[in-house]
């Protein structure tokens, strides 16, 4: 390190302390002394001395003059002592020494002194480098303060301006009216865009506040508050006002509402240098809070009068409020509900507690709840009510709260539960009436269909039944028109209404009528149809065979005519003859033989007029069922020899030829044999007169395995096809054969069937077609057993008697005519015979009379033939008389009814003149029920 002044004020900041600086002169002194010592005798005194210079500068350049003085002494005097000689001792000294000495001295003196001169001026320059130095810091500390603080102060600018800009900004921006003014002269210094438009007006900086008191007028409750009591004016008076809602007068003409606030502005000593206001537009506020007012005035009153009920449960503290409707919803009076989960819960009906409870359970998961329940009121009747609620979460998804509404709907369920009956019912009827109802919803194209409308088509209850599958079950045949016809009606928006076929799954054919109406968009699309369908089936079919009975009361209508012309005609026919019969007896009365021929042709005309009368009737009484069989075992033969008997006159007029085939055995059937000798022998008559002249008939009598069959088979002039089925038919005549009908009326083989059936048999008409001959089979139940021997005999074996007995007869008849040309024709047989034309001188002839046998006319004036019997038969003398009926009516009630009355026989008008005659000439007491 190199040793310097700086570097020992460095390691002495203070400068070498005396010591320091002493004790340097006196070692530096010893040192220069022990370096001379060695080398005394090679140095010459002089440069000895010379060497001692060096610790006199050394001490006076560090310690100043005083050790230099004291080095240049210690040096000069060890010099002397030591080096000079002698040595060791200042005896001995010369001039030389004194002056050497002396000089030293002088000169380490001056050196000192010099040294010293030196180190003080360099030790002066150097303190006052020190406090140049010093300045020059302290200017240049001063120079950074200053530029500090321009530089902080231009921070500040630019802070402030940044400041002044962001505040511009905010008070341009902010969604406020924001005024500025300078107190106290309320000079307005700022005003925003807002304000402007707040107060619907441009705004003038102005002067002072009288200035702005025109547009700064406002209403607060109506009264007008002008500028001085403005709320500006009153900031700049140090007042505070804290948002007040005032409505102000807009430039525009509009009030509207607008919130204020104002604050002084206070300067760093608190003194008020201004002021600012903050308006708010909250007329929106205003009116939406005053619109919610009156929406919730709306609400309440629509709750109330829609009887609709709100509540809040607050599921942390179980709370639950409930609005006074809800109250009323359950019955209770207002503020009559406790408030709690468990109050609520014993309300509700315990049979829809449990699924109440579960869906308000359930809310608590899924957030809402929609739910119906039954509630009993206190009074103990039962309501209905709707409810629906939601439930609010928190952020980690706790329930906190449950709101909700409840509506009675317990007037909808009635009226439901009564549409559900009125429902029923009509479903009812309609499946009562085979009345089915359909629904088809065009957009989902889905058919909603009742029972009775899948029955019509077939369908159980809960198959499922389409729109297609309505439409494939339809008959091919009708599809396509039926498909044409829905189209066509949607094109012209008419009602739809068609009759079709369907085919039902077990491949039966039924007719439905369908009938609907739609509900069009307004696109013009159909939405939507409601229709019915009927099974018309048992209509159609009814329908069907109303049209054949109409077809076939029409057809005998036609026949009734036919017939009745063919009546006329036959009728007529006799009466032609009869009236030349009648003139030809008036003028050749006299001549026997022309009388005798008259006769004759009289009595075949009145003979076949009473044919023609008697099938009448006959068909007639058969018709009304007036006509009992006196059913009796009866071998076929029996009955096809008095039938063959009948017939012969008529087929041997025709020279035809008759075979007749009968069975080996006898075969026998429970029968009337007179009934089934009329029935053959009219098929008989038929084959005579439906055949030419001289052809052949056949009679078969058979037994089949169970029954008896009758043949009547003829080659003549046959039946086309299609007229078999109807020869049987009343007044059925085949058109090609009318002209042989020879007198008949249609009816002869109406006639046949039915006495055919009465005998539990049928009958059967078979020909091969026109002009290939007939064949009529009658098959009648065969008897197993052997006829018993109660059977009859022929009418020709019976007793008759002889001829010739003659007898008193009284005939009682109002018909004149009729009783006289009875007696005539009785006298002629030599009979004694008296009339009577009334009850009583009936009574009183006959006992005037006594006459044996009395016909006696049933239908009398003054007294009926039952009374004139009755009271004869009371009469013991009269009781041989042979009492007769004379009647139009033959039935056996009829007969059963002149039985009673006391008659013994019962004669059918007109009276057969043969059979008079055989009862005259028959006994008395032959007369008996048996020939009746
Ligand atoms: P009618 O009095 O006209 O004979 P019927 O009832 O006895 O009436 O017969 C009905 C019709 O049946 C006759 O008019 C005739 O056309 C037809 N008919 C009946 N029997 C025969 C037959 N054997 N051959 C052909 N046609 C017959």
């Amino acid at each position: 390190m190199r040793l310097s002044y700086d570097n020992l004020l460095q390691i002495f900041p203070s400068g070498p302390s005396r010591t320091a600086r002493y004790g340097l002169a006196i070692v530096s002194s010893w040192g220069a002394l022990i370096v001379c010592l060695p080398l005394e005798r090679a140095l010459s005194e002089n440069l000895a001395l010379t060497l001692f210079i060096i610790p006199v500068a050394v001490s006076a350049w560090y310690g100043g003059l005083g050790p230099g003085l004291l080095a240049t002494l210690l040096c000069g005097l060890a010099n002397q002592y030591i080096l000079t000689g002698p040595n060791f001792a200042f005896t001995d000294f010369d001039m030389a020494d004194w002056k050497r000495l002396t000089l030293f001295l002088i000169t380490g003196g001056i050196l000192t002194w010099l040294i010293e001169t030196t180190r003080i001026a360099r030790q002066r320059g150097e303190a006052r480098a020190r406090e140049d130095e010093q300045k020059r810091i302290e200017f240049e500390a001063q120079i950074a303060e200053r530029e500090r603080a321009r530089v902080e102060r231009e921070r500040l600018i630019a802070e402030l301006e940044t400041e002044r800009a962001r505040l511009k900004a905010i008070v341009e921006h902010i969604p406020a009216g924001v005024i500025l003014a300078e107190a106290p002269s309320g000079r307005i210094v700022m005003v925003n865009p807002q304000m402007e438009r707040i107060i619907g007006r441009p705004m003038v900086l102005s002067p002072d506040i009288e200035s702005y008191r025109e547009w700064l007028t406002y209403e607060v409750n109506e009264r007008p508050v002008e500028g001085r009591e403005s709320v500006l004016a009153r900031t700049l008076q140090g007042e505070v006002v804290a948002s007040r809602e005032i409505l102000f007068h807009r430039g525009d003409g509009v009030k509207a509402w607008v919130r204020v606030s104002g604050a002084p502005i206070r300067d760093a000593g608190g003194k008020i240098v201004g002021g600012v206001d903050l308006i708010t537009d909250i007329d929106a506020e205003m009116r939406a809070c005053e619109a919610l007012r009156v929406n919730q005035e709306r609400l309440n009153l629509a709750q109330k009068s829609a009887r609709l009920g709100s509540f809040e449960w607050n599921i942390q503290t179980g709370e639950v409020i409930w609005s006074e409707e809800t109250e009323a919803l359950y019955g209770l009076p207002p503020g009559g509900f406790s408030g709690d989960y468990e109050a609520w819960a014993k309300l509700v009906h315990p049979e829809d507690r449990p699924h109440a409870e579960q869906a308000v359970r359930r809310a608590l998961v899924d957030g809402e709840y929609n739910a119906e329940w039954r509630v009993i009121w206190p009074d103990g009747s039962i309501h209905w009510i709707i409810t629906r609620g939601k439930v609010f979460f928190d952020d980690a998804g706790r329930p906190l709260r449950l709101i909700g509404v409840d509506i009675d709907i317990t007037e909808r369920k009635r009226a439901k539960e009564k549409l559900r009956e009125s429902e029923q019912r009509l479903e009812i009827a309609l499946e009562a009436a085979k009345l089915g109802s359909c629904h088809l919803d065009f957009g989902a194209n889905e058919l909603t269909s009742s029972a009775a409308c899948k029955a019509n088509f077939g369908r159980g209850p809960d198959d499922h039944f389409t729109y297609e599958d309505l439409i494939e079950m339809i008959h091919p045949d009708d599809r396509e028109r039926v498909l044409e016809h829905i189209q066509q009606t949607i094109k012209n928006r008419e009602g739809y209404q068609d009759e079709y076929r369907v085919i039902w799954p077990d491949g039966s054919i039924h007719w439905i009528a369908a009938r609907s109406r739609r509900v069009y968009g307004a696109d013009g699309q159909p939405l939507y149809c409601d229709g019915v369908t009927l099974d018309l089936t048992e209509h159609k079919q009814m329908e069907e065979s109303l049209r054949r009975q109409t077809e076939a009361l029409r057809e005998a209508d036609r026949r009734k005519d036919d017939f009745l012309a063919t009546l006329a005609h036959e009728l007529r026919n006799p009466l032609a003859p009869l009236r030349n019969a009648v003139q030809i007896l008036s003028l050749r009365g006299d001549d026997p033989a022309v009388v005798a021929q008259t006769n004759e042709l009289m009595d075949r005309q009145i003979q076949q007029m009473v044919r023609l009368v008697d099938d009448l009737l006959e068909v007639s009484r058969i018709g009304q069922g007036k006509i009992s069989l006196q059913k009796a075992p009866v071998d076929l033969a029996e009955v096809v020899a008095t039938a063959v008997e009948t017939s012969r006159p008529l087929i041997e007029s025709h020279r035809h030829k008759l075979t007749v085939l009968l069975p080996d055995r006898p075969v026998r059937v429970e029968a009337d044999a007179a009934r089934l000798a009329q029935v053959l022998s009219n098929l008989l008559n038929n084959a005579a007169k439906y055949t030419e002249d001289g052809g052949c008939i056949e009679l078969i009598a058979q037994r089949g395995p169970k029954e008896a069959v009758l043949r009547v088979r003829d080659n003549g002039v046959g039946i086309a096809p299609e007229e078999l089925p109807q020869v049987f038919d009343m007044f059925m005549q085949v058109e090609s054969s009318t002209d042989r009908s020879q007198g008949g009326l249609g009816i002869g083989l109406t006639l046949v069937r039915r006495l055919v059936e009465m005998h539990g048999g049928k009958i059967e008409a078979r020909s091969a077609g026109l002009g290939k001959g007939s064949e009529f089979l009658v098959r009648l139940p065969a008897l197993t057993e052997p006829a018993s021997e109660s059977v009859r005999k022929p009418a020709e074996d019976s007793p008759t008697q002889a001829p010739g007995s003659l007898r008193r007869v009284l005939i009682v008849d109002d018909n004149a005519d009729s009783a006289e040309s009875m007696a005539l024709l009785l006298r002629l047989d030599g009979h004694e015979v008296r009339l009577a034309y009334d009850g009583q001188s009936a009574l009183e002839e006959a006992h005037a009379f006594r006459p044996d046998v009395m016909f006696l006319d049933l239908n009398l004036p003054k007294m009926d033939g039952y009374e004139v019997a009755r009271r004869l038969r009371r009469e013991p003398a009269m009781r041989d008389m042979t009492l007769v009926a004379m009647t139009g009516y033959g039935q056996e009630e009829d007969r059963q009814r002149t039985q009673e009355a006391g008659f013994q026989l019962h004669l059918v008008k007109p009276v057969d003149f043969t059979k008079v005659e055989e009862l005259l000439s028959s006994p008395p007491e032959s007369h008996s029920r048996s020939k009746r």
